[in-house]
Formats: C-alpha cells, structure tokens, sequence
C-alpha cells in the first residue's frame, strides 16, 4: 500500500483535476489523503469567511469519504497563498503530518494565484519536509523526498492560454461516476462558479476537460499529469506503476 497526497489549493480543484485517478487509487487499496491550502473561505456572497469554510471543509470532506480518503486544510486564507515563511510552515506541516510517498500538486502555471503559489509551495515543501532542523508544529521529518507531480491546470493552459501537455494520462473512464459525485459534493460551488467564472454547469465543465484530455488517446475520460524530477527529487514512475493498465503515453 502507498500512501499518496493530493494537495492543491481549493475545495474542488483535486475533484476537478485528479479525483478519478484517485478513486483509481484508492480502488487498489492505496491510501489517499486530500489536503487543500485554504477552506475556500472567500468562495461566496451569502456567508461571513467563517461561515463560508465551515461550510466548505464539509464538503470537502465529504468528497474525499466518498474514496474513503482523510481531508486536511492547511489553514491559510483564500488569496493569501504565498511562497512565505508562514505558508511554507503550514505546508510542511502538513506533508509531514501525512507521511506520504507520493504527492500532487497542482500546475506550475495556472490561471489563479493560489493555485500557481500552492504548486511552488508543495514542490518546495516536499524537499524542506525532509530537513531534520527545520523545525515546525509536527514532529517527524520525512525519511525522504517523496515522488513528486503536477496535476494539469484549470483548463490546460497557462495564463498565456498556451497549451500545457501533460507527459502521461491517467485513463479514469471507469471512474467518472465517482468523480462526478465527488465534484458535486461542492453544493456551495454551484452558484459561485456561475457567478465568478459564467460557468452555469461546472460538472459538465469538468466532463468536457476530461473528455478533451482523454481524446489523444482514444479513451473517453482522462487526467494529465506531469513529474517534477529536478535535483534531488526521486525520478522513478511510481504514479506510473500504480496505475498500472490505465496509464496512456503517447
Ligand atoms: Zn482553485
């Protein structure tokens, strides 16, 4: 069993960009853990921050139950994502607390701050972790560097909308209901996105991204990944073998 975070910045971005490689995972009797940066305490009109990441983190929660996974926040606020002492703290503290072997992020470049941030943060975090004085809340260093990978951005593109191709898929067509289930854990979501970003449908949003990531390599649904392999990170396809049957390379 390998224990594998996904942690990127928001409730509903993993279920957006991984969730179904993650059932995957989970269905194989992997361990998962979800983590988000912040609750989303800024993503709503209707109720206070408090009220909005009470809200939020339940229903998170309740996405990653749907996989049989934990969920954990590292406690920063929405648009107050930075590579910083304070932010770097809470992402160690929160990679050490998992113990995983294996993590993924969200995209080097992306249209949203925190999401660009997160991805800096937990790229750095995964080395910092590993550092016996570098003192924080929790206790044990990591004994080393875990495997490290990038989920695709919000729609594929950078901010240039340059198309960012993934190295390898994740074919997750047998494992859309349950993404699908576990995006619409995000109730609070629904009338956000319409409201912040014109999208009326963000569950269909989420299957035409899917479906446009699988159509390369003729499966319906798939999830793009790429690896971070930069000194001193660990370069074995790991997320690679786990999937097993269902990795796609072109
Ligand atoms: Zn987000």
């Amino acid at each position: 069993m390998t224990h594998i975070l996904a942690f990127h910045a928001h409730p509903d971005d993993i279920e957006t960009l991984a969730a179904g490689t993650l059932a995957l995972l989970a269905a194989n009797g992997h361990r998962i853990t979800i983590a988000t940066m912040t609750a989303g305490d800024c993503g709503a009109v209707d109720t206070s921050l408090e009220e909005t990441a009470r809200i939020r983190r339940g229903e998170a929660a309740a996405a990653a139950a749907m996989i049989g996974a934990d969920y954990r926040c590292a406690g920063v606020g929405d648009l107050c994502v930075f590579n910083d002492d304070f932010c770097r703290r809470r992402t160690v503290e929160t990679i050490r607390a998992v113990q995983p072997e294996v993590v993924i992020t969200g995209s080097p470049a992306d249209y949203h701050p925190d999401h660009e941030a997160t991805s800096i943060l937990v790229r750095d975090a995964c080395f910092a972790s590993t550092v016996k004085n570098y003192v924080t809340g929790a206790p044990a260093p990591l004994a080393q560097i875990p495997y490290l990978y990038f989920m695709d951005s919000i729609d594929g593109r950078d901010r240039q909308g340059k198309w960012l191709a993934p190295d390898f898929a994740v074919d997750v067509s047998a494992h859309m209901d349950v993404k699908r289930a576990m995006l619409n854990c995000h109730a609070s979501q629904v009338r956000w996105v319409d409201r912040q970003h014109g999208i009326s449908n963000f569950t269909q949003a989420m299957e035409r991204f899917s479906a446009k990531v699988a159509r390369p390599f003729g499966v319906a649904y798939a999830e793009g990944f790429r690896q971070y392999t930069g000194t001193p990170y660990p370069r074995g396809d790991r997320l690679q073998d786990l999937v097993g049957a269902a990795l796609l390379k072109s």
